[in-house]
Formats: structure tokens, C-alpha cells, sequence
């Protein structure tokens, strides 16, 4: 079987690794499912910081009023665009966005120098013939890579450690595209559980020398994996929250070799 969508990509890893059926569902059955009023507004948030960025690379950065404009138009497309499960009210939400939106611009968006947005960048993996691809969210001129959180709450250790993965294969990527080593990779988080107390932490992480040899390893487990069909239930606390669960039921749990469809 090969790739559903011919590359490789972070979110395809991060899911198959969370559970593999949740990723056939996903990525091969192409089922659509809700997103959640936090997905939505990280992605929201996350399109104004690439437009603010962009705009201060063309030294034209919006102020307070005009950004907070610009959000609240491209919150309004995308509530509609997609079903949202909403947990707050759709005003809290948009509450905590604008919140978002002047603490950026009041604490972060000073100290940074972009280079690129949102990079996409797409590399052969060794011995595979498979694309890897992925998108940066910010590379400064100083060559650091950043990627952008938003979330409720402060980022434990463990939380570090699971999304590593995601800032070494943009590592991976910007060293074979353009040659340049990256010694220092970052995450910027940006949390609150509401409009109010808006705090950020950055998380600077220098990768180990076989980090990226381990990262290799681990994308081409994945993809042996996918090409086999070998998609299982990985069955945790976590299915209580998971947008299949009321088909998974009727899949039985797959050993190696054996195929669901
Ligand atoms: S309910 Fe659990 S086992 Fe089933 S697809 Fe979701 S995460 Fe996987």
C-alpha cells in the first residue's frame, strides 16, 4: 500500500503513533470529523502571527487596531468553514484570540527577526524514496527555527518531550534544503484558559547528535508500517476523547501481518 498522500508529514507520524486506526480513519477512510473551538482558534491565532510576521519582513507591521481587525475576519471564515465542537461560547473564544492577538504584539512580536514564514520544505527521506514534508512556522535571520503553540496551560517537561519530534524533523528539513546547521531549535507557547492572565514560556532545546538518526528510525517504522496496512487500536484514556469511537467499535484489534481491510 503506498502513502494515502505520496509524502510523509509530522501530523501523519504524530497520529499513527497515537493510534493507527485513528490514522487509517483519518488519512485513508478521509472521514471528517468536527475540530474543536481550541483547535480553531490555535489555527486562527496561528494565521495572524504568519500575517504579522510576513508584514514586518516587508517592514509593515499592522498595529493593535488593524491586527485585531484582521483576526476577527479570519475567525469568522473559519468557525463557518468547518463544524467546530464548541466547549466555550463562540464570544469566549474570540475573547481569548483577541487576548492572544494584543499580548503577541505587546510581548513577543518586538523581539523577533524574520527570515522566513511558514516555510514549506519537502525532502527525499534515505533509502525510502518518500518525501518528508513539513512547514516552519518561523525561521529567524539568526537561522533559529521556531514553531508557535497555543494552549490552556503551561507546557510540562513530558509535553516538551512528546512534541519534540515535530521541531527536529523542521531541523532535518531547513539543514538538507539549505545546508545550514541548526543548533538551536525553539517552541514560543502562548497559554491561557481564558481572555485573561495571558502568559507565554519559550523552550529552547539543543538536539543531541543522534537525535535525528532516532527521528529516521522512528519516521521509517511509520511508514513500513502504513505500507504493510497495518493499521491497530492503540486503545488508552484517550479514546474517551477520540472522534471515532463509536465506529472503532466494530474493528477488531489487528496483530502484525494481519490487515484490517
Ligand atoms: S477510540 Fe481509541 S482505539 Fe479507537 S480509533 Fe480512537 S484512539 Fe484508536
Amino acid at each position: 500500500m503506498s502513502l494515502p498522500k505520496d509524502y510523509i508529514s509530522y501530523n501523519q507520524i504524530k497520529l499513527y503513533k497515537t493510534c493507527p486506526l485513528k490514522y487509517y480513519f483519518t488519512y485513508i477512510e478521509k472521514i471528517q470529523t468536527p475540530i474543536s473551538d481550541k483547535i480553531l482558534l490555535g489555527s486562527v491565532f496561528h494565521s495572524i502571527i504568519e500575517y504579522y510576521l510576513n508584514k514586518k519582513i516587508e517592514s509593515k507591521e499592522p498595529d493593535n487596531g488593524n491586527l485585531i481587525d484582521v483576526f476577527l475576519e479570519k475567525y469568522e471564515l473559519a468557525k463557518n468553514e468547518r463544524k467546530v465542537v464548541w466547549t466555550s461560547s463562540s464570544d469566549e473564544v474570540k475573547k481569548r484570540g483577541i487576548a492572544f492577538v494584543k499580548y503577541f504584539l505587546k510581548e513577543m512580536a518586538n523581539f523577533i527577526n524574520p527570515l522566513m514564514v511558514e516555510k514549506e520544505l519537502e525532502v527525499e527521506l534515505p533509502n525510502r524514496g518518500v518525501n518528508l514534508r513539513g512547514i516552519i512556522d518561523l525561521v529567524e535571520k539568526d537561522f533559529s527555527i521556531t514553531d508557535f503553540k497555543t494552549t490552556t496551560s503551561k507546557w510540562s517537561k513530558s509535553r516538551v518531550n512528546s512534541s519534540y519530534l515535530q521541531i527536529l524533523i523542521y531541523k532535518y528539513l531547513f539543514e538538507k534544503s539549505f545546508c545550514n546547521t541548526i543548533p538551536e531549535v525553539k517552541f514560543k507557547i502562548i497559554y491561557s484558559k481564558n481572555h485573561r492572565n495571558i502568559n507565554h514560556q519559550e523552550i529552547n532545546i539543543k538536539p543531541k547528535e543522534n537525535d535525528i538518526e532516532k527521528m529516521l528510525e522512528q519516521i521509517d517504522y511509520v511508514i513500513e508500517n502504513i505500507d504493510d496496512a497495518f493499521f491497530y487500536k492503540n486503545e488508552s484514556y484517550m479514546c474517551n476523547f477520540c472522534e471515532f469511537k463509536y465506529m472503532c467499535k466494530d474493528f477488531k484489534s489487528v496483530k502484525r501481518d494481519e490487515k484490517v481491510i
